[in-house]
């Protein structure tokens, strides 16, 4: 097994480098940046790298073939500590951080990294899901992250820095990831054979906003199927909201048995409806041209039964933006797709 391969944020590397070189590492960051564009794949590379057993510690660069390297790739390193959000809670446990009740402060994050690193000359810690701290695990953190013990590398990841709780952001020096360019996210598709046709790739490419997480979701062929029906229905003149609610339930529902897919997929769902209504007020605005032209048929369509009607169009819009925040928020997905959909329905109705 091996860690994924970054593509991009060389930037990323060479402060870490630089500091390394200057022997002023410091002990606590935070990586902020869109999901999906190598911010956990970056971390987990930087920690083999850091824990190799055999390369020059400066060199930052990982043998790959050490005791340590293939442990850290198995995430089975006994110097490599990981937190994530468990995916049926809305935040990060306390118990991850200080331990069972039972077991408080003899076992968790907080503990094990104050422990001496029993392979090599440093403890790394990563916390995946750092939007998800609560106050109470923020609180936990504090002094580990105050007082960091010597030789302990902490690595919080999040997608904003806005996000995080201030007491956290400003005890981290912040690292910004950018999004992937459109060049890169192409190449990842190619080299992954992931979408083989280079028409399709493009419009993969377009949507996926530098993500390259977005992009593997995007590039399901169901995906695109879905998102073609989704933009029929709404097309119509009168949306049958009861078949369109029904049918996207059933599409969320087929993406498996797992919350974490099962919302991605909601997700596409609601930015592809987000989209529609979005080219629909460009259209009835005046200014015509679309960057998608996947959707574009449709939304030509329906625009001749939405004249005067833009306000409502924003409205949709904006229910669609609420539904996402929704969805980051956890919500019970089939209640969610009920109500979005209800809303949608309402909005139009009533004004209709
Ligand atoms: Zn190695």
């Amino acid at each position: 097994m091996s860690i994924p391969r970054v593509i991009g944020h060389d930037d990323v590397w060479d402060t870490f480098r630089r500091a390394l070189e200057q022997r002023r590492l410091a002990s606590t960051f935070l990586f902020v940046g869109p999901a999906g564009i190598g911010k956990w794949s970056t971390a987990w590379n930087l920690a083999q790298a850091l824990l190799c057993e055999t390369t020059p510690r400066d060199a930052l660069r990982a043998c790959q073939a050490c005791p340590s390297c293939t442990q850290v790739a198995a995430l089975t390193h006994p110097d490599l500590l990981v937190v994530r959000k468990p995916d049926d809670k809305n935040f990060i446990p306390v118990e991850l951080f200080i331990g069972e009740r039972e077991r408080r402060m003899r076992e968790g994050l907080c503990h094990d990294i104050a422990l001496k690193p029993f392979r090599g000359g440093r403890k790394v810690a990563v916390i995946d899901d750092a939007d998800y701290l609560n106050q109470e695990g923020a609180n936990c953190l504090l002094k580990t992250l105050e007082e960091p013990p010597a030789n302990s590398l902490l690595i919080l990841i999040g997608t904003s820095q806005h996000r995080q709780l201030p007491t956290i952001r400003s005890r981290c020096q912040v690292i910004r990831f950018a999004p992937l360019s459109d060049e890169q996210v192409d190449r990842l598709l190619a080299d992954r054979q992931l979408v083989e046709a280079p028409e399709r790739r493009a419009v993969v490419v377009a949507r996926a906003a530098g993500s390259l997480q977005r992009a593997m979701e995007l590039a399901d062929p169901d995906v695109a199927e879905g998102r073609r029906v989704v933009f029929e229905h709404l097309s119509q003149r009168d949306v049958d909201a009861v078949t369109l609610g029904k049918y996207i339930h059933e599409f969320v529902e087929a993406a498996g048995k797992e919350a974490p897919p099962r919302r991605a997929r909601l997700r596409l769902v609601v930015l592809d409806v987000a989209d529609f209504y979005r080219a629909l007020l460009r259209r009835l605005s005046g200014t015509r041209e679309s960057t998608d032209a996947e959707s574009e048929p449709y939304v030509a369509a329906a625009v001749g039964h939405w004249a005067g009607r833009a306000v409502i169009a924003a409205d949709c819009l904006e229910r669609c933006l609420d539904a996402l925040v929704q969805i980051e928020a956890n919500a019970n997905l089939p209640t969610l797709v009920g109500c979005w959909i209800d809303d949608l329905a309402q909005v139009t109705l009533h004004h209709a």
